[in-house]
């Protein structure tokens, strides 16, 4: 009671009636209680007394809650008037600040784990004008720094290769049937696949957003940005075409549908050849691109995953969220938190046309269907992952620049439009880019395993499983 006494004489003095809690308060000079006459002062001030127990008792709930900033805030603002609480709100307040200090420093330091330099050092920085003094904010910050001074311009070829859904159980894939052929061309296996990434990792390539790579400016002309990587490392653009699971891949081991798993993240629901349905991470790109980044992140630059190419005639990513579905709504309310989950994870959208037409890949389509196809992507499947400037070309068909189909996906708003071919290629042509993907499928590996050799051993990653390539021709 002591210190109340005293300490309320002098903060009385100073404090307004109308109260407080924040920086006026807590920025009153720390009186030296003891130093002041012990008897014969009034009480404290009942109003600036209510005040510290309304302050301390917000201070504990945010603690609850583990709102340790808010917290702080409130525990500054009880005074040592109040004698019953002030010392339990300095232990409490040191316990917040020893908080919200290793908060800063864990979130500095994934954000330099993810390659996020500039980030990190801004975020340290603001830390630092909270706790200037603080050694180990001191040191990060510096580290961070130090990191993003270093990231270098990249000037050499920009990769940028593609995936369809991968065969999880090969021995339900490869059955002698009419599908196998197609599947032993334009597949790739989960074997294949992480062996793949392991020596794309070890040869120091790291995945970039090629959202990051191209802008617009407000003419409408396609500007490309600088590429910054860490000295060394090498720019990597990974897509995934369809990722629809079909119907008729029902039963040919792919996974059926990219769900959430009990932890929140994005996994695969796959039937295993003994007829069970289990939720795992090693059904497709998706799930195992992520873990791989999880254990190596310097795999991926300030976050970036990768390029979903999707259509729209069976719905996306397992749901038939297409519109003659009369239950689409629920499908689309179904899939609406996976593609969230991926978009809050790095992973991009592309248009890869709604039905996949033959006649794409025999430029015999008409403007006139084109129009009908993008409008029905637009509305059947844009409106479920958003605004995207990326134009991945179903079958890889190109247009030449002056074809009015070409204008017209342009028109629309897909500036970087992506065909296939066999070199780490792109042209920025005034309002749009073309760029040039390599599958990495068994077609590639068996026919031209050379236009893989900067990426990987094909020799290495090959997958035993695989029926012998009998046809040689492209069918
Ligand atoms: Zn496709």
């Amino acid at each position: 009671m002591l210190l109340a006494v005293c300490a309320g004489v002098y903060y009385s003095f100073f404090a307004p009636a109308a109260l407080p809690v924040r920086s006026e308060v807590s920025s009153v000079p720390t009186a030296s209680p003891s130093a002041l006459p012990a008897s014969n002062e009034p009480a404290p001030d009942p109003k600036l007394l209510a005040e510290c127990r309304f302050n301390y008792a917000q201070g504990l709930m945010y603690l609850e809650k583990k709102n340790y900033k808010e917290a702080k805030t409130y525990l500054s603002g009880v005074l040592p008037l109040d004698a019953e609480h002030y010392s339990d709100a300095q232990a409490k307040l040191a316990d917040c600040n020893s908080t919200i200090i290793k908060d800063y420093l864990n979130q500095g330091q994934a954000l330099i784990d993810k390659t996020f330099y500039l980030k990190a050092s801004n975020l340290l920085d603001q830390a630092l004008k909270e706790f200037p003094d603080n050694k180990e904010l001191i040191t990060l910050k510096n580290n961070a720094a130090h990191l993003a001074a270093a990231l270098v311009k990249y000037e050499g070829p920009v990769y940028h290769v593609f995936f369809h859904s991968l065969i999880v159980y090969p021995e339900l894939c490869f059955t002698g049937d009419g599908m196998e052929q197609g599947y032993n061309d334009w597949m790739t296996t989960v074997r294949e696949f992480k062996l793949m990434l392991q020596e794309m990792y070890d040869r120091g390539y790291t995945l970039i957003d090629l959202r990051d790579m191209f802008s617009t400016d407000a003419a409408g002309k396609v500007v490309q940005n600088d590429i910054m990587l860490p000295k060394g490392k090498k720019p990597l653009i990974i897509s995934v075409d369809d990722v629809s699971y079909y119907k008729y891949m029902e039963k040919d081991g792919f996974a059926e549908k990219l769900v959430l798993d009990d932890k929140g993240e994005v996994a695969t629901l796959v039937k295993t050849p003994q007829g069970n349905e289990i939720v795992t991470r090693d059904g497709d790109v998706v799930p195992i691109l992520d873990d791989f980044v999880k254990e190596n992140p310097d795999f991926s630059y300030k976050g970036a995953k990768g390029i979903l190419a999707i259509t729209g005639y069976e719905g996306i990513l397992g749901y038939r969220t297409i519109h003659n579905n009369p239950d689409w709504e629920k499908e689309q309310a179904k899939v609406q938190p996976v593609v969230d989950k991926l978009k809050a994870t790095g992973w991009a959208f592309a248009c890869h046309s709604f039905t996949h037409r033959r006649s794409y890949s025999e430029r015999t389509i008409t403007l006139g269907y084109l129009k009908y196809d993008m409008e029905r992507w637009l509305k059947e499947v844009g409106s479920i992952v958003g605004p995207t400037n990326l134009y991945i070309a179903p079958f890889g068909a190109s247009f030449p620049q002056e074809d009015e189909r070409l204008k017209y996906i342009v028109s629309k708003g897909f500036h970087v439009y992506c065909g296939v071919g066999s070199r780490p290629y792109y042209h920025v042509y005034g309002n749009n880019v073309f760029m040039e993907r390599i599958d990495l499928d068994g077609y590639k590996m068996v026919h031209s395993p050379e236009v893989m050799k900067e990426l990987f051993n094909v020799e290495k990653v090959y997958d035993p499983a695989r029926p012998p390539m009998l046809d040689k021709k492209k069918p």
